[in-house]
């Protein structure tokens, strides 16, 4: 139900009334929005709780022109993301959910015959049940959040934009095959980044681009030699210019470079300078 400010629903001191309705205690709100105007709200009722979600229009923070540019390379298992030299790397959260997945698995296989068990009983469990969903779902959430934020910080202290891959395509093919459990958790957590990375690079003011994944892992990040050599447990040599990394830094170096051609940067340290390539590093002190 769409409720217009004013004719559709007040809010008055604690209370929200719905224009010839009801009128509802309000029991806490997120603060951070007081200072725009209340917009259209939609009334929603989810378990025991009646929510009224308002929209709100805020303007845009006007985007800085960046100098350099942080390349984030996102697995199941990792997030690595930096420059040349920065490097972070972390765990992603899917690990942790899905044991919270497999505890409503078991519990769900332990009384699958149910029809065997009182209905109180069977309402308990399925509860239990549906709340070990839930947390798996909000450890991604929040973890996906935390971490996209801890980027565009990042970003926005040092001057940088921020480089992702375009995530569509894979996506869509993990949709295609067979769909268990693990794997809806990935779906979900590549694309809650995508959509969480964005937006808070859009409110924090940091610019950011989404670049083709093609290639990423599979290229040399400084000399663009297409066939690196596996070398050892994910790690990759360039036969040409004898550049040797991490598959995820790699990834990292490659998101990193295909975002500062996209946006025509060239860093500061020269072009993109490894140390295994010191002679590519810029001297010129006018930079
Ligand atoms: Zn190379």
């Amino acid at each position: 139900m769409l409720l217009h400010p004013g004719s559709g629903y007040r809010i008055k001191d604690d209370y929200v009334e719905i224009i010839g309705g009801m009128r509802l205690r309000i029991i806490g709100w997120d603060r951070r929005y007081d200072d725009y105007e209340n917009r259209e709200a939609r009334l929603i009722y989810r378990r025991d709780k009646m929510i009224l979600w308002i929209s709100k229009r805020i303007p845009k923070p006007k985007k800085y022109t960046p100098i350099d540019v942080i390349g984030v390379d996102i697995n199941e298992q990792k997030i690595v993301y930096g420059d040349e030299i920065i490097n972070i790397e972390k765990d992603t959260a899917i690990d942790k959910a899905y044991r919270y997945i497999r505890l409503a698995e078991d519990l769900q296989r332990k009384y699958s015959s149910s029809r065997y068990l009182a209905w109180r009983r069977r309402k308990r469990i399925l509860n239990r049940i549906r709340s070990y969903h839930e947390k798996a779902r909000n450890i991604l959430i929040d973890w996906t959040k935390k971490i996209s934020l801890e980027i565009v910080r990042l970003a926005k202290e040092l001057r940088y934009a921020v480089s992702r891959e375009d995530l569509t395509n894979l996506i869509r093919s993990l949709r295609e095959l067979p769909k268990d459990h693990r794997r809806k958790l990935i779906i979900m957590g590549y694309s809650r980044f995508e959509r969480w990375i964005d937006w808070q690079a859009e409110k924090h003011g940091v610019p950011y681009v989404k670049v083709d994944p093609n290639g990423t892992s599979s290229e040399c990040p400084i000399c663009d030699y297409k066939g690196l050599e596996e070398v050892g447990y994910r790690r990759f040599r360039c036969p040409r210019c004898g550049f040797e990394a991490d598959r995820d830094v790699i990834g990292k170096l490659n998101v990193r470079k295909k975002g500062l051609r996209k946006l025509g940067i060239v860093p500061r340290g020269g072009s993109l300078a490894t140390p295994t390539a010191p002679q590519m590093t810029d001297v010129n002190p006018n930079r």
